[in-house]
């Protein structure tokens, strides 16, 4: 109950409703009137409640936030979020599963989204990361074919183990996230409990003009905790929705999850160090060669008041970049640069940038006109101002802003990414890393997954697993007998 008066009903224009309870009929027990604008206006509105889901990523939690800078890091980038030690930016970050629908069970086996967007003073930047530092694919080509495989069969419209291994036996560069999403870290408890990773390698360049390369990482402070495939089992029976309630439950009532942002940087000449592409996604690049270094604190702290207006209409897009932070060679996310732009268009509309949680917290002037749900004015000073150049004030170019620029060598030609490239040794790294608990719990993992796979796919796949360590291989064909 309320103690205070409540507002009057309208309708969208504002027009009191005097009666929200019995439709206009003829009649007691007569047909409606198609006069009831009110009961046309809630059916109308009703079939326009939902918006495309995201082809990928359509299962989300998300929450507001602040970066805190704890270390200078403006050598490397004059980026105003990093001006000084100390300093707080605004941002969102909204978590999701990749392959489920918008109604699919949190606690599933999947690569968790984990993409952040800092509202800076400069403009948004978005860094639309994951939990694991690397993924399935280092070609954008194979992207649609890739996610198909994640997705439902055309005919069965079932999730196809068949499609899922058929494809990754013959892209060995998935196995290190392979590795990854069938390891304890494949199945985290709630996002509190996981890194986020930029996972590709993004450039920043500094006040003087100097670019270097750089991977970000987020570490979560609360500790890692993952689910067996049998617990998690046990809390999808449950709920459904456990990361929301996890999540949601958790700010809601104060306990405000954390990340420890950090940054690895090599000086853009210092490619050369790397005896592998550092710009291939599948691959992480080792701290041995390039160490960690602190960069700030990240911390969720309020939930939106909405979640539709504020989490699905989130739109996080790698093409939101700010001075000071740039793109890189890496052929993923050059593909992402565009294509998350466009999944916004298709999904939100145009202006997609003006609604409240996507628009900058900083002075927007851009030449961009009309189309559907203009809803801004776009004031420039001066009414004539409204092409450039123009001579009547309107907003200009700042020069001061440019990027260095990057010189590339080489012929324009398909390279097979395939070639010149080792997909064993990281992965064999991993593996190596892995207690023998963490590595029983791999092998069976993998072998529940390949349920109904064709023998010759799994034969595919255990050659390669054998090539990053015959333990992995063994383990999984074990696992595969005792299934
Ligand atoms: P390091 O030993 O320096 O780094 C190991 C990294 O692996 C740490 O960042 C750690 O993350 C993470 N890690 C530790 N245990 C596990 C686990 N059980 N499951 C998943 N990740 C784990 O070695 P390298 O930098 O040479 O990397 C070795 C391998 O570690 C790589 O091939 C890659 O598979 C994996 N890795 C590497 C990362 C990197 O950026 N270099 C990042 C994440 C994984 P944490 O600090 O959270 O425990």
């Amino acid at each position: 109950m309320t103690d205070h008066t409540p507002p009057r009903l309208t309708t969208t224009a504002g027009a009191p409703v005097s009666d929200n309870q019995n439709s206009l009929t003829m009649g007691r027990s007569g047909p409606v009137a198609l006069q009831d604008w009110q009961l046309i206006e809630k059916l109308a509105h009703q079939n326009r409640e939902r918006i495309p889901e995201r082809v990928v990523h359509a299962k989300g939690w998300g929450a507001f936030g602040t970066l805190t800078v704890t270390n200078d890091v403006t050598r490397y980038s004059r980026a105003k979020i990093f001006e000084t030690v100390g300093k707080k930016t605004d941002l969102l970050i909204r978590f999701s599963t990749v392959a489920g629908e918008l109604g699919a069970a949190d606690a599933e086996r999947d690569v968790r989204g984990f993409a952040i967007k800092f509202y800076t003073e400069e403009g948004n930047w978005d860094l639309v990361g994951n939990n694991t530092p690397v993924f399935f694919i280092r070609d954008p080509l194979k992207f649609p074919d890739f996610i198909h495989t994640q997705k439902r069969h055309p005919v069965s419209h079932l999730r196809s183990p068949t499609a899922m291994w058929d494809f990754w036996s013959l892209s060995p560069e998935s196995l290190h996230q392979v590795t990854i999403l069938f390891s304890d870290r494949g199945l985290p408890v709630a996002p509190q409990y996981m890194n986020g990773y930029g996972s590709h390698t993004y450039s920043f360049w500094n006040a003087d003009g100097e670019r270097f390369w750089v991977k970000f990482h987020f570490k979560t402070l609360q500790g890692h905790r993952h689910y067996t495939n049998a617990e998690a089992g046990d809390v999808i029976a449950e709920s459904r929705e456990s990361y929301q309630e996890e999540l949601f439950g958790g700010i809601a009532a104060g306990r405000f999850p954390r990340w420890k942002m950090q940054v690895q940087v090599v000086a853009e000449a210092d490619v050369a160090k790397f005896d592998f592409d550092p710009f291939d996604l599948t691959k992480v690049w080792p701290h041995a060669l390039a160490p960690l270094e602190d960069v700030g604190v990240v911390e969720l702290n309020r939930n939106a008041e909405n979640y539709f207006a504020e989490i699905e209409q989130a739109a996080f897009s790698p093409s939101n970049m700010v001075p000071g932070i740039g793109a890189s060679p890496d052929r993923m996310l050059q593909a992402r640069i565009f294509s998350y732009a466009d999944a916004h268009r298709y999904r939100l509309g145009t202006h997609y940038e003006a609604l409240p949680v996507n628009a900058p917290k900083c002075p927007v002037h851009h030449y961009h006109k009309d189309g559907a749900m203009r809803f801004f004015g776009g004031r420039t000073g001066n009414p004539d101002a409204y092409y450039e150049p123009n001579s009547f004030g309107g907003a200009v170019e700042d020069a001061s802003v440019a990027e260095p620029p990057l010189t590339i060598e080489g012929s324009m030609t398909r390279y097979d990414h395939r070639l010149g490239t080792d997909d064993f040794r990281q992965p064999r790294a991993l593996f190596e890393l892995f207690d023998a608990g963490e590595k029983a719990r791999l092998f069976a993992n993998v072998a529940a997954a390949m349920g109904g796979v064709p023998e010759f796919i799994v034969e595919r796949q255990l050659a390669l697993f054998a090539k990053v360590h015959p333990d992995y291989a063994a383990g999984v064909r074990a696992a595969l007998a005792a299934a």
